[in-house]
């Protein structure tokens, strides 16, 4: 199933994010995590993919996997920016014998070593590159983008970074989601000021529940997000009982989602994080809403 299709009901539907594993080892542990989450037959479901290498080969089979026992629509995530044409080559063609129509075309981190070194030998600089390879595979994929409401940590000034998110999608993104983001407000604002610069594909929001203290650094390391003070209040208040820590972020991101909807949103991509017991109850929140 096309994933731009399902996005097109007018009712609440909520996705999840699973990553795979590092090692052989945990891939038991992952397989079934990620599986008690497709039990809880999601609109759809994501697994990401190692720009280093690292976790790459589990992406597919984690995501075949999945969609095989549970049947559940996936989205394989693919990074290009480390990778060599031949190597992304190979994966579309992975994705394709795996029967997976929904790719998420990335470019991936620029790895700590690679910094600052020269790049115009590299076979990929920007997701477009990845977006438009895609596209003339020729096989029928449904394509989706990032996009970051508080703008890409590398972007200078929003709108240079809508202006090169509008190329991408122009080159054949189907739908975007977006980076995590604390403060609905400021995804309704990036909202107006993409469909202003003509970027008129579906959004989906990316709310990551925070369930412990120690996620708060990371998140924000790893995204640049603003911490509204009404969140920071809730860390403060709990980050040191890990019980009530959990109970209150999965509050605040069920809230986030329930404003998200009321105001006309209605897929929203939960970053799940392989937590069961998390997407579960996130859902069992909403479920009068979701009708599940
Ligand atoms: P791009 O769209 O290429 O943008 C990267 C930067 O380059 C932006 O600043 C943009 O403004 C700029 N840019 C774009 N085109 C041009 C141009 N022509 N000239 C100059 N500048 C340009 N990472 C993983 O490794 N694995 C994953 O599975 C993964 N999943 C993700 C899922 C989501 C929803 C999101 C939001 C991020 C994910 N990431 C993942 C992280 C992502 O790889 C990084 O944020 C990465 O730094 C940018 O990837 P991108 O596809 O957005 O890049």
């Amino acid at each position: 199933m096309k994933i731009s299709q399902l996005l097109k009901q007018d009712t609440l539907s909520l996705s999840f994010e699973v990553f795979p594993p590092k090692l052989q080892t945990n891939f038991e542990s992952v397989r079934i995590a990620t599986q008690r989450i497709a039990k809880l037959q999601p609109s759809f479901m994501s697994v990401t993919y190692g720009a280093g290498g690292g976790t790459s080969q589990y992406t597919l089979d984690i995501a075949r996997n999945l969609k095989e026992e549970y049947n559940v629509p996936m989205l394989a995530h693919l990074t290009c920016v480390s990778s060599s044409k031949e190597t992304v080559h190979a994966r579309i063609q992975d994705m394709i014998d795996a029967g997976i129509g929904n790719v998420m075309a990335l470019r991936g981190d620029i790895p700590a070593h690679l910094e600052g070194a020269e790049r115009s030998h590299w076979d990929y600089h920007y997701a477009i590159e990845l977006v438009r390879e895609l596209k003339e595979s020729g096989a029928d994929f449904c394509i989706g983008g990032a996009c970051y409401p508080e703008i890409h940590p590398e972007s200078g000034d929003q709108k240079t970074d809508i202006r090169y998110l509008k190329e991408k999608v122009d080159a054949g993104c189907d739908f975007l989601t977006t980076q995590m983001f604390f403060d609905n407000n400021l995804l309704y604002n990036f909202l107006y000021k993409i469909r202003e610069a003509g970027i008129t594909v579906p959004i989906i929001p990316g709310i990551m529940p925070i369930t412990n203290a120690k996620q708060v650094d990371r998140a924000i390391k790893l995204s640049g997000s603003f911490m509204p003070q009404r969140f920071k209040s809730l860390v403060d208040k709990f980050g040191h009982d890990p019980a009530a820590m959990k109970q209150a972020g999965i509050a605040y991101a069920t809230d986030q989602i329930i404003d998200l909807y009321a105001n006309g949103i209605t897929n929203v991509h939960v970053y799940s994080m392989n937590k069961p017991d998390i997407a579960a109850k996130i859902q069992s929140n909403l479920s009068d809403i979701l009708g599940k």
